[in-house]
């Protein structure tokens, strides 16, 4: 795995990234490239079990970690989750939102509280977040913002998702216009949209599901957590400085081709 390599790296050196959803599947792996890139991490979730693993995962290796246990479907957890990193750290250079739920139920069954419970802990989480971790930023004159958004939506409906594509898609128009409103404060906010990862929720899925979306990718895998992770160091790094509003799909290919009943 890539992100158990030795924490040599500096591209990150000495920045506060809050990474949430840190304790399982992609956001551990953004935590643990993060951390090997030299950022100091906080990692958020709701299972303190989980997260005094990752946590613990990463000081043995040498990186520099802590986590705070949050809902980001609660704005006072959010406010509280932001002011203990402020009172810990001292600022808040990066924010990346991932923490996520997805399931599948057709629209024409779907209730309103499936709906919502999508729509608040993939959506208005990233309101709730953002919020919070923005007057430091403001304060700073630097900051970047990056979400884990999705194919599902921004790019390609989903079956049985109807609530989960308009959170991501509800996502990334959010995206958008916090980066105009932001820049002014060098502010970036930007996105990356995995396509299938392996991951404890993708598991979930079963087996039937992933086979299925291994015939729709044309690079044949299924992506890791640490290749979301690259794509989070590169917005998150100096280099992007001048990167703003865009998102950036991770997929092996899988949105490209026009039709998959052909052979790639
Ligand atoms: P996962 O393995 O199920 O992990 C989800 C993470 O989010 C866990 O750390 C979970 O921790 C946390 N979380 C969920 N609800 C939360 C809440 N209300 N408050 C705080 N933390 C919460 O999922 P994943 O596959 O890594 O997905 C991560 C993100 O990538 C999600 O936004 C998902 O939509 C997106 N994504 C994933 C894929 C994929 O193929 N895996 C594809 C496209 C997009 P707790 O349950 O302990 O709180």
């Amino acid at each position: 795995m890539l992100c158990e390599k030795t924490y040599c790296h500096s591209r990150l050196h000495g920045k506060v990234a809050i990474i949430t959803g840190a304790s399982k599947g992609i956001g551990r792996g953004i935590s643990k490239v993060f951390a090997s890139e030299g950022a100091k991490v906080v990692l958020v979730s709701r299972t303190e079990a989980d997260l005094k693993k990752v946590t613990n995962d990463i000081k043995s290796a040498g990186g520099e970690a802590s986590y705070v246990v949050a809902d980001v479907s609660k704005a006072q957890d959010m406010e509280n989750m932001a002011a203990e990193v402020l009172q810990k750290h001292g600022r808040i250079d990066i924010l990346i939102h991932n923490a996520g739920i997805y399931s599948f139920v057709r629209f024409e069954d779907m209730d309103l509280d499936q709906w919502n419970n999508i729509i608040e802990t993939n959506l208005t989480s990233s309101f709730h977040v953002a919020k919070a971790c923005l007057p430091a930023m403001k304060k700073q004159k630097n900051g970047r913002i990056i979400f884990t958004s999705s194919i599902s939506g921004p790019r390609v409906g989903l079956p049985g998702a109807s609530h989960y594509t308009a959170s991501k898609g509800g996502m990334n128009g959010f995206m958008h216009t916090l980066a105009i409103e932001l820049a002014k404060y060098n502010i970036t906010v930007n996105a990356v949209e995995p396509g299938n990862i392996m991951s404890e929720g993708f598991d979930m899925l079963g087996d039937e599901h992933k086979k299925r979306i291994l015939a729709a990718i044309p690079m044949g895998r299924l992506g890791v957590p640490e290749d979301i992770a690259y794509a989070d160091v590169f917005l998150a790094s100096d280099e992007a400085q001048y990167i703003t509003g865009q998102s950036i799909i991770v997929d092996g290919g899988q949105v490209l081709p026009e039709s998959h009943h052909m052979e790639y």
